[in-house]
């Protein structure tokens, strides 16, 4: 196991040392403002930047995990080991003829804004999904009957050897919300959404309608992970938690939405084990109502906090 200092030392031969922080909370980077620290939280400037920071936790074997805007992510509180790496430099978008070009770090949301911008229709089911790009890949996000493997053209990856690699979009396996992005352990650089040319009036409309029933429906004042379960087959995971009478309960700082049951929100700072105790007192309790298991959407990392 390579020590600490040893790693920040290599870090600091790739990347600038303003961009490497040690022992950085992530809960000041997700958007559920959840998370104790990270070993080292770091925001390459480059693309050779973040091939050779791969390169060198494969071949030390640092843990390594990636961070988008954490929408869709609960980091238990002992934080996590190794290396963090966020692309929240890496925030450009283009055009190229009908597609938008868009670096993994840019919010899917301003993508959707810029779409809207420059008359392509293809987008609007991302407008209020408050996730990157890079997240919106490897969840293969959707929202309102449409889903980023509808437009998603190719994707520009870093592999596991650090090589830059362009890929069909069918090469990512997207499925309802997944990929194979994972299982490969590609990093997202780019997308390429193959888009249409539309009409502003329309686009708008549609953006404004999905943005109405969002804010009507979800608790958008509280840091939340979004919808907390994956669609049970035959079911819709709200109405079961709805109809369990969960609604309000909670446990330290979080609680199932009142808005809509299907969130579980940080009402009041909330740990990540309030936060999972919430979640498992949800799965536990509709089990035994409904004998449906209640399959997780947000993935959940890091370490449990050690008790002295
Ligand atoms: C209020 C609210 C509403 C939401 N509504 C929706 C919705 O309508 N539809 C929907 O699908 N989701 C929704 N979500 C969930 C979430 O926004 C999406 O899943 C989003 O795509 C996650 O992106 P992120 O950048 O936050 O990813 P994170 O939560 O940071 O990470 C999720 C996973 O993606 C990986 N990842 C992140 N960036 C990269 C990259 N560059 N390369 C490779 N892997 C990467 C991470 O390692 C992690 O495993 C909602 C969440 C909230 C809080």
């Amino acid at each position: 196991m390579v020590e600490n200092h040893s790693i920040y030392q290599e870090l600091s031969k790739i990347i600038a040392e303003d961009n490497i922080l040690v022992d950085e909370y992530i809960k000041n980077h997700t958007y559920t403002q959840l998370g104790g620290a990270a070993d080292f939280f770091v925001t390459p400037a480059s693309v050779a930047e973040v091939q050779e920071i791969v390169r060198f936790a494969n071949q030390a074997q640092v843990p390594f995990t990636l961070l988008g805007n954490g929408s869709n992510l609960i980091v238990r509180d002992g934080g996590i080991r190794g290396i963090v790496m966020s692309p929240k430099r890496f925030t450009a978008v283009r055009r190229d003829g009908n597609k938008l070009i868009a670096e993994s770090g840019a919010r899917i949301i301003d993508v959707s804004e810029r779409a809207l911008e420059e008359k392509l229709s293809g987008l609007e089911f991302a407008c209020g999904i408050p996730g990157t790009v890079g997240g919106a890949l490897y969840m293969n996000a959707g929202a309102y009957g449409g889903e980023v493997k509808d437009c998603l053209d190719k994707a520009v990856v870093v592999n596991q050897a650090g090589e830059v690699q362009t890929l069909d979009a069918t090469k990512l396996d997207l499925g309802y919300r997944t990929s194979n992005i994972p299982e490969k352990g590609y990093i997202v650089l780019e997308a390429h959404f193959a888009l249409q040319p539309g009409n502003t009036d329309e686009i708008k409309a549609e953006m404004d309608n999905l943005t109405f029933k969002r804010e009507s429906k979800q608790p958008l004042e509280y840091p939340s992970c979004g919808s907390v379960f994956k669609r049970p087959p035959g079911y819709f995971a709200g109405k079961l938690i709805q109809d369990s009478d969960l609604q309000g309960k909670g446990i330290g700082g979080a609680e199932v939405s009142t808005k809509h049951a299907g969130f579980i929100v940080n009402r009041n700072n909330a740990t990540a084990s309030d936060y999972i105790a919430v979640i498992e007192m949800v799965q536990q309790t509709v089990k035994e109502k409904f004998g449906v298991e209640l399959e997780r959407e947000v993935r959940i990392i890091g370490d449990e906090l050690e008790s002295n």
